[in-house]
């Protein structure tokens, strides 16, 4: 029989785990699969690892790993991928947005031969309208500025097939974006439209700061183009100048220069020094990522790690 395997990052979860384990081991018992699941503590806080080890201790179809520390979702993803071995690989939610019961959805079009199956979220219940406008936003300007087409409105709850997985393995940069990545390694890819729920319980653990953070990192590795900008604009910029200074030495020499031209003279300086800080300061994000890439260091490190039972009937 053929495996599946679905990794749950958490990060202080504990509320909801138990109903979201409900949910899911019901659309276990729904597949003709080899079900199981790893849960992946990304360090919480609260008693997120304990509730996740008492479903351990339930269901043999449940393995868990904990980081040693709170890394991120992006890694705490990478962290749960590293360590399953399954023909089809599901990531989602631990706060019940993405319906776990979509997953036989999912396998449908897997069985059908697609390698990477995401969902596309047709609405998003629960969240700001300036959480909306400002991700329409987002997905706007990547879909501009990146080379590999990202899903609009697409999080990171998809399947792999074992390929795909085996790519994505293997690719071991530091600014990990992974909606980028997962369309990056390509294959047959399927979109799944779905409306996205509230929360189940507690809250979102992305302010604006980490989101802010968390798009420039999409744009800047999957993008090259902020450079581009700040080179031609300073292009144009020292044209204008150096026509207009042309200008004023031709002047000079024309008609002499009794002393005037402060307020060009600090326009000048003003607006040329502006544009200098802003390619500085996007040389500067590139930069800063080269500097991270360049250290190596391993992307995560792990606690405890309890891989799920060996070839045990999957009914508990
Ligand atoms: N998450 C994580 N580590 C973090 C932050 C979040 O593993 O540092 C998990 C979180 O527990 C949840 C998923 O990532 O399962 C999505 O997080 P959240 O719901 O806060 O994001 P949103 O849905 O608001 O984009
Ligand atoms: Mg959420």
């Amino acid at each position: 029989m053929s495996s599946l395997a679905v990794v749950v990052p958490a990060y202080n979860e504990s509320e909801g785990l138990n109903t979201f384990h409900q949910r899911l081991a019901a659309t276990f018992d729904t597949l003709d699969l080899d079900c199981s699941v790893l849960y992946v503590d990304d360090g919480s806080r609260d008693d997120t690892w304990q509730v996740m080890e008492a479903l351990r201790a339930r269901d043999p179809r449940v393995a868990t790993l904990r980081l040693s520390r709170n890394f991120g979702k992006e890694l705490a993803l990478t962290a749960g991928l590293d360590h399953v071995d399954a023909d089809a690989v599901v990531v989602i939610d631990a706060d019940l947005q993405d319906p776990p019961e979509l997953i036989g959805t999912f396998i449908e079009h897997w069985r059908e031969g697609y390698d990477v199956v995401y969902g596309t979220r047709a609405s998003r219940a629960g969240e700001t309208g300036f959480k909306k406008l400002t991700s329409s936003a987002f997905y706007r300007v990547m879909d501009r500025l990146s080379q590999t087409p990202i899903p609009r409105d697409t999080g990171d709850f998809r399947l792999l097939s074992r390929r795909a997985l085996a790519a994505l393995g293997q690719v071991r940069e530091r600014q990990r974006f992974m909606k980028g990545l997962f369309t990056w390694v390509g294959y047959r890819q399927k979109a799944v439209v779905y409306d996205r729920d509230p929360r189940f319980a507690g809250e979102s653990k992305w302010n604006y700061w980490r989101l802010w953070n968390f798009a420039l990192d999409g744009i800047t590795s999957f993008s090259s183009a902020p450079l581009k900008i700040a080179t031609y604009f300073g292009f144009a910029v020292a044209l204008v100048a150096f026509v207009f200074g042309a200008w004023v030495l031709l002047k000079a020499i024309l008609y002499g220069d009794p002393v005037q031209g402060y307020p060009s003279l600090m326009v000048v300086i003003l607006f040329l020094g502006g544009v200098q800080l802003m390619a500085l300061g996007v040389l500067g994000e590139y930069i800063g990522r080269l500097y991270v890439e360049a250290k190596q260091r391993p992307l995560y490190f792990i606690d405890v790690w309890h891989p799920p039972h060996e070839a045990e009937d999957g009914t508990a």
